[in-house]
C-alpha cells in the first residue's frame, strides 16, 4: 500500500538503487512522473472498483461520494431493513439507528506548497471529500462564530482555536465515520482553514447526511458535542441547500466519545454520555481516533492520498466484518 508519502518516496528510493545501488551514475529523476502516476492509478482503480464501466453515462456520470466502499451494516432503508421498519415497536427502535462520529485531526495538517492549478485532484468529490466549490462558498458566507466553551473542564476548542497554522493552507481534516463499523463516510471529509470552525463540522456533517435514510434516527457522537449541538438547528438553516434539506427532517441525538467523556463537567457527562443514552448498546464512538494518516504534499495528492487511504481502510473494515458478526451469531 503506497498511500503515504514517506513509503512512495521509499519505494522509489528502492527503484533508483536496483538500477545503480553504487551512486556513481547519475541517474534522471523521475519522482513527480512516478508520483502523478501513481495517483492515476489509484483513480482509475477507484472508478474500476466503482463498475463505472457497466454505466452507460461512464467516468463523466461518476455521482458525488460513489468513489467509495460503502458500509453494509448501516441501516439503509434501500438495502438492509425490512419493509415496515418505520412501524416497529420502540423497543426494536435501535436496530435503525444510524451511529455517527464526528472529529477533526490537526496532525492532517498540509504545507502551503503547490497550488490546486499546478497539482489539480482527479475527482474529489467523487470519494471521501466534500464538494470544493458550495463548501469554499459557505465558509466564506460564515463569520467569526463565538466559540466560547461553557464546559469548563474541556480543553479542545481553546486549543483548537489558538492552534499554530503559520505556513500551511491546510490547518487539519475534519472526518466523519459510522461508529459502529469504523467506515469513513462518502463526502464527509472537509480541510480545515485555521482553526476547527463549527462551519466545518455543520457542513461536514449535514454532507455526510446526504447518504442516509431520511427517517432514521441517528446518534452523533463528538469530542465537543455539548457546545457544537447548543445552537446547531440554527447554524443548518444557513447551509447551501445542497447539504441542508435532508437533515432538517432527521431525527438527531448528541453524545460525547467515551473515551473523552471524563475531560467535560459532570454536568455535560450526564446529559451527554453514551452509557446512558438509551439504544445505543456498547458503542465508544472512538473508531474516528484511527483512519488518520500524515502525510506533505499538494491539494490534489493530499485528497487522492486520503480518498486512496481511505477507500482501502474501508475495504479492509468490508472484508473483516464477517468474522466478529459471526461469532456474535454464535455466542448470542
Ligand atoms: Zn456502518
Ligand atoms: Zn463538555
Amino acid at each position: 500500500m503506497l498511500y503515504h508519502s514517506e513509503r512512495l518516496y521509499n519505494y522509489y528510493s528502492a527503484l533508483q538503487k536496483l538500477t545503480d545501488n553504487s551512486g556513481t551514475r547519475r541517474l534522471p529523476s523521475r519522482y513527480k512522473e512516478f508520483v502523478r502516476m501513481k495517483l492515476e492509478y489509484a483513480h482509475l482503480k477507484s472508478l474500476k472498483r466503482a463498475g463505472r464501466i457497466h454505466d452507460p453515462s461512464g467516468v463523466s456520470g461518476t455521482k458525488c461520494g460513489e468513489l467509495t466502499v460503502v458500509c453494509p451494516a448501516c441501516p439503509d432503508p434501500e438495502v438492509n431493513l425490512l419493509r415496515d421498519w418505520e412501524s416497529a415497536p420502540s423497543e426494536r427502535c435501535f436496530l435503525y439507528t444510524l451511529f455517527i462520529t464526528l472529529d477533526a485531526c490537526f496532525q492532517l495538517k498540509r504545507r502551503m506548497v503547490s497550488s490546486v492549478e499546478k497539482d489539480p485532484s482527479l475527482g474529489i468529490d467523487l470519494g471521501y471529500f466534500v464538494e470544493v466549490e458550495p463548501f469554499r462558498q459557505y465558509l466564506l458566507s460564515v463569520t467569526d462564530q463565538k466559540e466560547m466553551s461553557t464546559c469548563s473542564s474541556l480543553a479542545a476548542l481553546d486549543y483548537a482555536n489558538s492552534k499554530f497554522s503559520h505556513g500551511y493552507a491546510t490547518t487539519g481534516v475534519c472526518l466523519g465515520v459510522c461508529a459502529r463499523q469504523e467506515f469513513i463516510q462518502p463526502n464527509s471529509a472537509a480541510n480545515l482553514q485555521v482553526r476547527e470552525r463549527y462551519a466545518n463540522m455543520d457542513y461536514t456533517f449535514a454532507s455526510l447526511m446526504r447518504h442516509h435514510g431520511r427517517n432514521l434516527s441517528v446518534v452523533v457522537s463528538y469530542d465537543i458535542v455539548c457546545q457544537w449541538s447548543k445552537s446547531l438547528l440554527q447554524r443548518v438553516k444557513t447551509l447551501p441547500p445542497l447539504v441542508r434539506l435532508d437533515l432538517v427532517s432527521t431525527m438527531v441525538r448528541f453524545a460525547v466519545l467515551k473515551l473523552h467523556i471524563h475531560s467535560h463537567t459532570k454536568h455535560f457527562q450526564h446529559n451527554y454520555s453514551l452509557y446512558y443514552l438509551p439504544g445505543v448498546g456498547c458503542t465508544d464512538g472512538k473508531g474516528i481516533e484511527w483512519p488518520w494518516v500524515n502525510i506533505v504534499m499538494g491539494p490534489g495528492a493530499h485528497t487522492e492520498t486520503l480518498n486512496d487511504h481511505w477507500g482501502h481502510w474501508n475495504w479492509q473494515k468490508t472484508v473483516g466484518l464477517g468474522e466478529p458478526y459471526a461469532s456474535y451469531e454464535t455466542s448470542a
